[in-house]
């Protein structure tokens, strides 16, 4: 997420009232079927979170979820969602029931294994009771149609995710919890998937979504369904779907998961019929613009493959296979978004913004963090991502904004000292300035402290030890003492990472 285009409501204590007040008008949702949570009998019930320290209700224990299959179909009109999610997933334990986080919504119908299951709601939870309990180790598929108006969700911070409306369309944005608004899943960080997500929409209209575009197939009523696949985990806060009319740019990279290593390729301008896969060779690059910010985003797009093999350079080869950018208009979202594979820019994006989003590839969709409370390890990275590449432009260096933010950085940002990064004071404060500003002077603070070649042995290595997978500070912390043995980081984790108030001059 960029803070640069992100706007913060000072409403925030109201506004989480109200979005929690709001999420609760599907309690009367109960089949005969569902269980309640203490008639379980002898197999358990899967816990109703992760038990994340910010978000306790996001995600779900008692099982993992491998792969989620979601056929949508969306009309703008009336706000309209018609969707089937089928979750394939792991019982980590015993279970008579389990959750799936779906916020809003009707449910009209669940199976498991084919079967007919029992459900309930309560609040973002809907409790599913398969026919027979599932066993630990089992693998189980659950199939859960729904329909209604999917609705924006606002954050503790004020700021507006979920499933947002848009002129032409929509724009789903999940970060943190925002996707339990259009499909129900294992909605933490924890708990990452492949994906194929296939969106229909009315003429003229195109759905983008992540990964890569499979097959478009148009119904004779004109309707087009845009097939979508993920083979890489993504985690569900990172799943996107921007549906309006888009100009759409297909072109190919250099790229290091596919097999050819030839030089740009042209691009193919057009409504996207053709299948993109890396098939022959080279990374597919989508980039979907909407027609009224081509004009202002087509110098900034045009360095997108320059950014990438920056990018390539200082943190190793790009963990997925396809890139690109959805453009949107500014006022259809209030922040960037790293979105995997596509961020979604809310207007043409600045230069940093893009490398900012580009970063987290690496940082926050290859390596995802294990709770909200990681949350630093996504922005201090990608912030700090902005610090480099200004360095390597010939702008200030990295040294230069650490010393000019230490020594007049609450000028610029009035709470830079007010918690530290490892350590939000609340769920309302996860995308605040000393998560990313303090937190890329943390990633400084390492850097100076072990030499230039040794940091970016670190940063490279770390993106590859935890590619596809998932990590928390403790490891980040363990794996830096581990690659510079001979460094003592205590004073930088203790003051600079965890410590309170502004640490003392290094
Ligand atoms: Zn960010």
């Amino acid at each position: 997420m960029s803070r640069s285009a992100r706007l913060v409501p000072a409403v925030a204590a109201v506004t989480l009232l109200l979005a929690l007040t709001a999420c609760d008008d599907d309690g009367a949702q109960d089949t005969p079927g569902a269980r309640g949570r203490d008639a379980a009998g002898a197999a358990g019930v899967g816990a109703e979170g992760v038990g994340d320290p910010y978000f306790p209700e996001a995600g779900n224990g008692g099982y993992d979820v491998s792969h989620y299959g979601l056929a949508l179909a969306y009309t703008p009109d009336g706000n309209r969602l018609t969707g089937t999610a089928v979750v394939t997933a792991r019982a980590t334990e015993d279970l008579a029931a389990f959750d799936l986080d779906l916020a809003g919504m009707t449910v009209e119908e669940v199976t498991v294994a084919g079967d007919r299951a029992g459900f309930r709601r309560d609040g973002q939870e809907l409790i599913v009771s398969p026919p027979v309990a599932l066993s630990e180790g089992e693998t189980f598929e659950v199939r859960v149609r729904y329909s209604g108006s999917p609705r924006t969700i606002t954050d503790p911070d004020g700021s507006k995710e979920g499933w947002l409306r848009t002129a032409d369309g929509a724009l789903a944005l999940g970060e943190p919890t925002g996707s339990m608004a259009w499909f129900p899943g294992n909605h933490h960080p924890s708990d990452k998937a492949a994906y194929d997500i296939a969106v229909t929409v009315p003429k003229g209209l195109t759905a983008v979504s992540n990964g890569e575009l499979r097959r478009t197939t148009t119904a004779a009523d004109g309707r087009t369904t845009f097939a979508w696949h993920t083979a890489e985990p993504m985690a569900s806060y990172l799943a996107t779907v921007a549906i309006g009319r888009y100009t759409v740019t297909r072109s190919t990279l250099p790229g290091s998961t596919g097999p050819g290593s030839g030089s740009a390729t042209g691009s193919a301008t057009g409504s996207g019929s053709r299948s993109g896969s890396a098939a022959e060779g080279g990374l597919p690059v989508y980039v979907a613009v909407d027609p009224s910010q081509v004009a202002a985003s087509r110098t900034v797009l045009a360095r997108l493959p320059e950014v990438m093999e920056w990018a390539e350079y200082n943190f190793g080869p790009y963990p997925f296979s396809s890139a690109g950018a959805i453009v949107d208009r500014p006022e259809d979202a209030e922040y960037a978004l790293e979105t995997q594979n596509r961020p979604v820019y809310p207007g043409a994006p600045d230069l940093v913004t893009l490398v900012h989003e580009t970063a987290h590839q690496w940082f926050g969709d290859s390596v995802t963090p294990r709770t909200w409370q990681d949350m630093w390890l996504n922005e201090g990275l990608a912030t700090y991502a902005e610090w480099l590449w200004t360095e390597d432009e010939g702008g200030a260096t990295a040294e230069e904004t650490f010393t000019r933010l230490y020594d007049h950085g609450e000028d610029e940002y009035e709470d830079l000292w007010a918690f530290p990064p490892a350590k939000p004071t609340s769920a309302a404060h996860i995308s605040d300035t000393p998560v990313y500003v303090r937190g890329a002077m943390v990633i400084h603070r390492i850097r100076r402290t072990v030499g230039d070649d040794a940091f970016y042995d670190i940063v490279q290595g770390w993106a590859a030890a935890h590619r596809h997978a998932g990590a928390g500070t403790d490891d980040f912390t363990a794996y830096v003492e581990k690659r510079a043995p001979d460094e003592d980081f205590d004073e930088i984790w203790a003051d600079w990472l965890y410590g309170e108030g502004k640490p003392a001059r290094p």
